[in-house]
């Protein structure tokens, strides 16, 4: 029923004074202009099921500061509406503006979104699904955790014991849940050595972005939703399961990009972290940590390819420096000045030469001459080469080039070293 808003013609006063409203369906925080709309005869209709549903007990937009019922109220000559409580003393904190601090509004908006019926509905659909496996143990439903230390308590909304073991908590992620909230909840649990598991409602793009990924990219990229899909596909296998989505990191154009992917999988085949609170079925951090190594020595590849004659210029030596930076990031340390006289560039000109099959910097025209080069001057590393013509199958190459017969010569004169 809500629809964008259309300025111009939207029925809502200028600057109300309730500028926002809790449905308390889906327990989200909706601006009054988006509620209103600009259809007149919508929202009369609106105005007198409002109200109705007061009667009955049943209302469905609360105040996000004191959670009173409000209904619409209409202007008569501008035919323009606005909300008002419903119990009108003066005692909301919207009629005393300036006496809550922004934590306290929020921490008021927060707890009015828990009130709502399709948070009630996820509390249960969590405990039903925790129910459905004989391994968790004193299920409950907004149960006090009371901290060791004096005065310090939280309420999460289902808890449990996984495996005689692990206590571990499910808290909802509402549209105002707000950082200060979940990184006061992750230090309350860490302390008092419990497990905190957010769980969503729903992953949608029109959500709040950057709500979601407060939870998101703190928790390694993966995120959890119990929905009636999940629920019972625990009840079938009796055995909890969550629906996950998640990141994976892939290369793109020499980038590390991400695709999203969602699958529903058994609770006990997550990682708990403890240590950081995190709870996660794909490991986000430890694939990027692959996939940008793969990336960095690819890199220094085509950096050593490029330079196949191994000059030296200020702006190679700045790429050297790039370069060695980069990889010693993933513990494999290159010598910090790039020096073309030494070891590592006889080394790698001979291992990349056998990879490609050609001279890789040498003017030679054939592989055949690196090979002998190496067993005329670089000896140390002959048995590494050998073992890379081995690897990159060059042998036969090798014995075509080899026309004169001379390497095949080398060769037996080397076999024992090779094989010890
Ligand atoms: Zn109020």
């Amino acid at each position: 029923m809500v629809k964008n808003i259309d300025v111009e013609n939207n029925l809502t006063v200028i600057d109300p004074k309730i500028a926002e409203v809790i449905d308390k369906i889906s327990g989200a925080i909706l601006p009054v202009k988006k509620v209103i709309g600009s259809d007149y005869d919508r929202v009369i209709k609106l105005r007198s099921e409002l109200l109705t549903l007061i009667k009955r007990n049943e209302p469905r937009y609360i105040c996000p500061l004191c959670h009173t019922p409000v209904y619409l109220v209409c202007r008569h000559f501008t035919r323009s509406f606005f909300f008002r409580h419903k119990i009108d003393d003066g005692s909301c904190p919207i009629d005393t503006r300036g006496k809550l601090s922004e934590a306290e509004i929020n921490a008021r908006k927060y707890n009015g979104a828990k009130e709502s019926e399709s948070h009630k509905e996820m509390k249960k659909i969590i405990a039903d699904s925790l129910k459905a496996d004989g391994r968790f143990k004193d299920i409950a439903i907004e149960q006090v955790w009371k901290s060791q230390e004096p005065g310090e308590w939280k309420k999460p909304d289902v808890s449990a014991r996984f495996d005689d073991k692990i206590r571990i908590v499910f808290e909802i992620q509402l549209s105002t849940t707000f950082l200060r909230v979940i990184v006061e909840r992750k230090e309350f649990y860490l302390k008092e050595g419990g497990l905190l598991c957010w769980i969503f409602k729903e992953i949608k793009e029109e959500y709040p972005r950057l709500m979601q990924d407060d939870i998101f990219y703190n928790n390694n990229c993966n995120l959890f939703l119990a929905n009636h899909e999940s629920l019972h596909v625990s009840n079938e296998q009796k055995r909890l399961f969550l629906k996950c989505g998640w990141f994976e990191p892939i290369i793109e154009n020499q980038k590390i990009g991400n695709t999203w992917k969602e699958e529903i999988v058994p609770f006990d085949q997550l990682t708990f972290d403890r240590e950081h609170q995190r709870i996660f079925f794909f490991d986000y951090d430890r694939e990027k940590q692959k996939l940008t190594q793969q990336l960095d020595r690819e890199r220094f590849e085509q950096f050593w390819l490029s330079n196949n004659l191994n000059l030296y210029s200020d702006e190679i030596s700045q790429k050297w420096q790039e370069l060695s930076d980069s990889l010693s990031k993933h513990n494999i340390l290159l010598p910090t000045q790039y020096d073309i006289h030494n070891g590592l560039t006889y080394l790698l000109n001979a291992l990349y030469s056998a990879k490609y099959g050609k001279p890789i910097g040498y003017k030679f025209r054939a592989l055949i001459q690196v090979a002998h080069q190496m067993e005329n001057n670089h000896k140390e590393y002959l048995i590494i080469f050998g073992w890379a013509l081995k690897i990159y199958g060059r042998s036969e190459q090798i014995k075509q080039e080899d026309s004169s017969g001379k390497w095949a010569k080398k060769v037996e004169k080397f076999k024992p070293l090779m094989q010890s």
